[in-house]
């Protein structure tokens, strides 16, 4: 048996699936922490239990209302777990109200019972089981206070198949005319479809192409409907989406009249009130914001970071010199030695040597999330992101993206709509990223030394403006339309807890460390290759006669315009794919006697632009493969950012050309 767990953002979901499961998921007190569905085996029993991200309705707005809905109407549960938060148990009942609608096994689980009896509020279950026609089981996820009655009961219900008993929340009137007048002519539809009639006539009011084409009615019938849901808008004098959340309120309303004794404001709500107005204050928010992230960098890579990174760096040579010593005793063959320690190793360490670098940054912005913080930057930030057609949920990814383009990219899943998602991973790159720190430090001591500090700041802001004038670009042409409203919760601000913050590092760990041994060691061992033979398959001493060097020779007339139109450049920047340090490390063993004869000042800034602009590397390539879901859109994005970078750069050469 499957149980599917529903329910508004931070109602609990994840608390209580770790609570059935005994289970380590993380859990945020950031809305829209869970985005991938998450399997569990309930706790002394075979049933499987999925943790499906939070909606606020089944209307497919988001990300994951689709995942959610697609879930319980293709997988079929067994029982819906709709988790209700029972201090917000208004706003927590309109999506009950529709998962009612489905006529599917439910049992609705009324969490947080801890708080509303702290705050001296009282529902009456029985009451608010009757009222709304299926089983309600009080419980706290937090304290495991009523799980095994829940898991009881939910067993129960499964098992007898036991549907909602109640799924009519009209009041005779015309929005009570339309819906049956409507679920008449859907009705055998829906049944061939296997659908309830109820959902699919909701559904279809609200204009949903998907279940239309679900059900196959014809023009004619289609016809009809659309006249009966005119007439009702006409009577009722409100648009249909008005009309209907009209009608779920009132009997919301109705029912917690009955039901509910509403708790007092809790304490920590108002504390968090009062927080907020320094944090979220008008004039000051930004500037605050700007401090806490500047002194979160500031300590990532700077000092502290440095240091640990470094040390890690030290840690993870020796290991090298170690299985080097080893293989040379062991009087391996040559060409296989290289390829383990000049390839593999050397490719995995240049990226495990950043480890540090991102624990660091994700150890503050997990504490910034556990706060309840970061969804106060988004709400912030979301009337300036919005100018430029982004959402204030941007930010996040985009603050990520500053140390890794991987996990930003990864962050855009909980952006509300596909649109502000696809847009964000579009701009993600362009934020200048840890790895790339190694080049700019390279170049500004041949080139800049006088000016280091100006040419980095130049080189991060140079980024943000190419994003913030790309996307300008695309809101007016591809993207067209507006970002989601901005619709979040603000989660009460509470202290970091370190189970979670440690989970959270961990999870972004784990992927890290993933990555650089699969992605990472397959593109290492390619370019070992490329650049130990030639085109005959001849081990070749002089890596400009290796496959690499042709390459890069064939594409040397791509980069002249830019300044750097010299092969070992070109070659740099191809190694660069696999990880932005090895730009550094393919030129110091490709010109052994240092750069500076090869380019000029102009044609260094202009190297450096287009490091910052073009693909980050191969991981980041996986990611947004992973994100679009689709291999044509990501080579789509990729040579798109090529060709931001080379056109930036180009204009970049012009002007230094001229003042330098
Ligand atoms: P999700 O977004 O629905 O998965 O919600 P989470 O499980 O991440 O929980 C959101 C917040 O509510 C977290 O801060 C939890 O600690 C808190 N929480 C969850 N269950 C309870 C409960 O029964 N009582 C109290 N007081 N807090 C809870
Ligand atoms: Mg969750």
């Amino acid at each position: 048996m499957i149980y599917a767990l529903v329910g508004n953002q931070n109602s609990g979901k994840t608390t209580l699936f770790n609570a059935l499961t005994g289970s380590n998921q993380h859990v945020g007190n950031f809305p829209g922490v869970t985005v991938e569905q998450k399997y569990g085996i309930i706790k002394g029993t075979n049933y499987q239990v999925v943790d499906l991200p939070g909606i606020y309705s089944i209307r497919p707005y988001s990300n994951e209302e689709i995942i959610t809905r697609d879930f319980i109407l293709k997988n079929n549960p067994d029982a819906i777990i709709n988790i209700v938060d029972a201090m917000n148990i208004e706003r927590n009942l309109y999506l009950t109200l529709q998962l009612l609608e489905l006529r599917k096994p439910t049992v609705v689980a009324l969490n947080m019972m801890d708080e509303v009896r702290a705050n001296n509020g009282s529902i009456n279950i029985e009451l608010l089981s009757d009222l709304l026609g299926v089983p309600v089981v009080p419980i706290s996820a937090i304290k495991e206070e009523g799980i095994s009655e829940l898991i009881r009961v939910v067993e129960e219900t499964a098992k007898k198949k036991r549907i909602p008993k109640i799924y009519d929340f009209c009041k005779p009137g015309p929005v009570h005319r339309c819906i049956h007048a409507i679920s008449h002519i859907v009705e055998d539809h829906a049944d061939e479809a296997d659908v309830s009639a109820r959902y699919a006539t909701m559904q279809i009011i609200l204009d949903d192409q998907n279940i239309m084409d679900l059900l196959k009615l014809d023009e004619n019938k289609i016809e009809i409907i659309k006249s009966h849901v005119e007439e009702m808008e006409n009577e009722r004098g409100l648009d249909c989406e008005a009309a209907i959340a009209d009608m779920r309120y009132k009997f919301i309303e109705n029912v917690c009249n009955q039901a509910v004794s509403k708790p007092e404001k809790s304490k920590e709500r108002t504390r968090s009130v009062n927080i907020d107005k320094i944090l979220t204050h008008k004039y000051f928010a930004i500037p605050i914001f700007a401090i806490i992230i500047t002194t979160i960098f500031w300590i990532t890579f700077g000092p502290l970071g440095t240091f640990l990174a470094d040390n890690f760096e030290i840690i993870i040579d020796s290991g090298i010199d170690i299985v080097n010593a080893f293989l040379t005793d062991y009087g391996i063959n040559e060409i296989v030695k290289s390829l383990i320690v000049d390839g593999i190793l050397a490719g995995v360490g240049s990226v495990l040597s950043f480890l540090p670098l991102i624990l660091i940054l994700f150890f503050f912005l997990s504490i910034l999330e556990d706060t309840g913080y970061m969804a106060r930057i988004a709400f912030v930030m979301d009337k300036l992101l919005r100018k430029i057609g982004l959402s204030g949920k941007s930010i996040v990814p985009f603050l990520i993206g500053f140390g890794c383009t991987v996990p930003a990219v990864m962050a855009t899943r909980t952006l509300p709509s596909e649109r502000d998602r696809k847009l964000t991973i579009l701009l993600v790159p362009f934020m200048s990223c840890t790895a790339k720190i190694p080049i700019y430090a390279f170049f500004t001591d041949y080139f800049f030394v006088e000016h280091k500090a100006l040419i980095m700041t130049g080189l991060y802001f140079g980024g943000i403006i190419t994003a913030v004038i790309i996307s300008t670009i695309f809101n007016k042409i591809a993207f067209k339309g507006n970002p989601i409203p901005f619709v979040m919760e603000m989660p009460n601000y509470r202290l970091p807890g370190i189970k979670s913050v440690i989970l959270l590092m961990w999870d972004k760990a784990k992927d890290f460390i993933q990555r650089a041994f699969t992605i990472i060691v397959s593109a290492t061992i390619l370019v070992w290759f490329l650049q130990s033979f030639d085109l005959r398959f001849n081990v070749v001493e002089d890596a400009s006669l290796s496959i690499l060097g042709s390459l890069g020779k064939l594409m040397e007339p791509i980069f002249k315009p830019l300044g750097f139109g010299d092969y070992r450049f070109v070659t740099a920047l191809v190694t660069g794919l696999i990880a932005k340090e090895t730009v550094v490390s393919t030129l110091e063993v490709l010109i052994p006697t240092g750069i500076t004869t090869l380019l000029t000042t102009a044609s260094a800034l202009s190297f450096l632009t287009f490091t910052l602009l073009y693909t980050p590397c191969f991981a980041a390539i996986a990611a947004i493969r992973r994100e679009m879901g689709s291999a044509v859109k990501t080579i789509g994005i990729v040579i798109f950012q090529i060709a931001v970078a080379w056109v930036v750069a180009f204009t970049v050469y012009q002007i230094a050309g001229v003042f330098i």
